[in-house]
C-alpha cells in the first residue's frame, strides 16, 4: 500500500505529464494552425493519392475477386446487368473526379479584358491580397494565393479550389461516388448474408467482401451528409462562403424584423443553369460533358435584376 507521502508524489508526477503533454497538443495545434495554408497546398497531392487509391482499391477488388465468385453463384445475364452497372459508374466516378481537378475553377477578368467591355462602367473591386478584379461572387483561396469565382471551398481532395467552372464536377463526381458506395455496400451485404457465395466463410474473398462493406458503408454515409449539403446549397444558389455570410444576414434581418432573401437565389430551373449550363431536360445533367460554360461567372442575375443569365 503506497503511503502518503507517494501518493502527493504520484499525483504530481500525473499532473505534470498531463501539463506537458496539453503544452506540446497546444504547441502542435499552434503549428498546424499557423501552417494550415501551407500544410494544404503540400499535402495536396498525398490527398488525391489517397483518394485516387481507394477507389481503384475497391474497383480492382470487386473486378478481380467478387465478380468471379459472382459467376459461379448468379445467372449470366444478371452478372452482365452488375457488369455494365459497375462499369458505368466507376466511368462516371473517375470522369468527373479528373475533369474536377483538371477544369480550372475560374479565373476573375484581368484589367485589359474589362477595357472596353460591358464591365468598363461597372464599380470594380479589387482583392486586398492579389490585386486583381473581384467581381460578385468571387473570393480569395488563402491555399491557392488568387481570387475564384463563384468560390465554393477549397477541396484537398482534388487538390485546388471549386469554383465556377468546375463546380458541377464536383456535384456529379459526390453524386456517382456515392451511387457507387451504395452499390458496392448492397452487393457485398447480400453476397456475405447469403449462404453459399463464399466457401469456406473465411476465404480471401469473403475478407475482401468485408473490406469493401467497411469502406462503401463509411463512405456512403458521410457522402450522403456532403451530398444533401450541397443540393441543397444549389437549390437556394448559395456558396458554402456565402451561406456563412449569409446566416448573418439572415441574424441582422431577423433582429430589424425584416425577411431576408440571397439575392443569387432565381429558381430552381436557372440555379441548376448557372451551375450546369443550358439544358433541356434535368437528366441531361447528369450525362458527361466537357462543354465549357457559356457565361463568364462575373455577372449574375440577381432576384430583383431581369438579366437573363443566358445571355451574360
Ligand atoms: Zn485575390
Ligand atoms: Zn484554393
Amino acid at each position: 500500500m503506497p503511503n502518503g507521502r507517494q501518493l502527493v508524489c504520484g499525483m504530481r508526477f500525473l499532473r505534470w505529464t498531463a501539463q506537458y503533454v496539453k503544452e506540446i497538443l497546444l504547441q502542435v495545434f499552434l503549428f498546424v494552425d499557423s501552417n494550415v495554408d501551407r500544410t494544404l497546398r503540400k499535402s495536396g497531392p498525398l490527398y488525391v493519392f489517397v483518394c485516387s487509391g481507394l477507389t481503384f482499391s475497391v474497383a480492382a477488388a470487386y473486378f478481380l475477386f467478387l465478380l468471379p465468385v459472382m459467376l459461379n453463384k448468379l445467372s449470366r445475364p444478371l452478372v452482365v446487368v452488375h457488369v455494365t452497372l459497375s462499369l458505368l459508374l466507376l466511368f462516371n466516378i473517375l470522369f468527373n473526379y479528373i475533369m474536377c481537378m483538371l477544369t480550372p475553377p475560374g479565373d476573375p477578368p484581368t484589367h485589359k479584358l474589362i477595357a472596353g467591355t460591358e464591365y468598363a462602367g461597372l464599380h470594380l473591386r479589387f482583392c486586398r491580397k492579389c490585386g486583381c478584379i473581384k467581381p460578385p461572387r468571387a473570393h480569395h483561396c488563402s491555399v491557392c494565393q488568387k481570387c475564384v469565382l463563384r468560390m465554393d471551398h477549397h477541396c484537398p481532395w482534388i487538390n485546388g479550389c471549386v469554383g465556377f467552372r468546375n463546380y458541377r464536377y464536383f456535384l456529379l463526381f459526390l453524386f456517382y461516388l456515392f451511387l457507387g458506395a451504395v452499390y458496392a455496400t448492397a452487393t457485398v451485404s447480400y453476397m456475405l448474408v447469403v449462404p453459399g457465395f463464399f466457401i469456406p466463410s473465411f476465404s480471401r474473398e469473403a475478407k475482401i467482401a468485408v473490406y469493401i462493406f467497411v469502406l462503401c458503408l463509411s463512405v456512403s454515409i458521410s457522402l450522403f451528409l456532403l451530398l444533401g449539403w450541397h443540393l441543397y446549397l444549389v437549390w437556394t444558389s448559395q456558396t458554402t462562403i456565402e451561406f456563412y455570410e449569409n446566416r448573418e444576414k439572415k441574424r441582422t434581418a431577423a433582429m430589424n424584423g425584416r425577411k431576408f432573401i440571397h439575392e443569387y437565389d432565381v429558381g430552381v430551373y436557372k440555379n441548376l443553369k448557372t451551375i450546369f449550363g443550358p439544358y433541356q431536360h434535368i437528366w441531361q445533367l447528369l450525362l458527361p460533358s466537357w462543354r465549357p460554360l457559356p457565361f463568364d461567372g462575373c455577372m449574375w442575375q440577381t432576384a430583383d435584376s431581369h438579366m437573363d443569365v443566358s445571355i451574360v
